[in-house]
């Protein structure tokens, strides 16, 4: 058992599911294990990482979870984006999927979603630049 990092995959990285070459939303890096199964400190060069489509990310972090790993967003922290976001309501699917919903100045209410918390800060930050214009 151990924690994966979910982070911002780099431009162009597309999703490693079978034969999906979508674009990828997150990269889930697996640290390498303290010990193998033959006491054998394993090299460093086993971290894995794979990368996910916003279609095949849900269903692949279910089976990690399921499998006793916990998923850590390595690219923000819910509590301090919802402290500095006071005009955003913000929560997280069980999915993992992360929402905020604000309403503008002309009374519109809108509403940005993301996978990874700071993908979601930047979406809430396009949402109030364009508003100030
Ligand atoms: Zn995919």
């Amino acid at each position: 058992m151990s924690t994966y990092q979910a982070s911002v995959p780099p431009a162009g990285a597309t999703c490693q599911s079978d034969l999906c070459r979508s674009t990828a939303v997150v990269r889930l890096t697996v640290p390498p294990q303290r010990f193998t199964a033959d006491g054998i400190p394993p090299d460093a060069r086993e971290v894995v990482t794979w990368d996910s489509c916003d279609l095949h990310w849900p269903a692949f972090r279910d089976v990690c979870v399921r499998s006793g790993h916990e998923v850590a967003d390595g690219t923000g922290d819910l509590g301090v984006l919802a402290t500095e976001s006071p005009k955003w309501d913000i929560w997280r699917s069980d999915l993992g999927r992360y929402y905020a919903s604000t309403v503008l100045p002309n009374g519109n209410g809108t509403t940005v979603d993301a996978y990874l918390i700071g993908r979601l800060r930047t979406e809430m930050q396009a949402v109030e630049t364009t508003e100030v214009r």
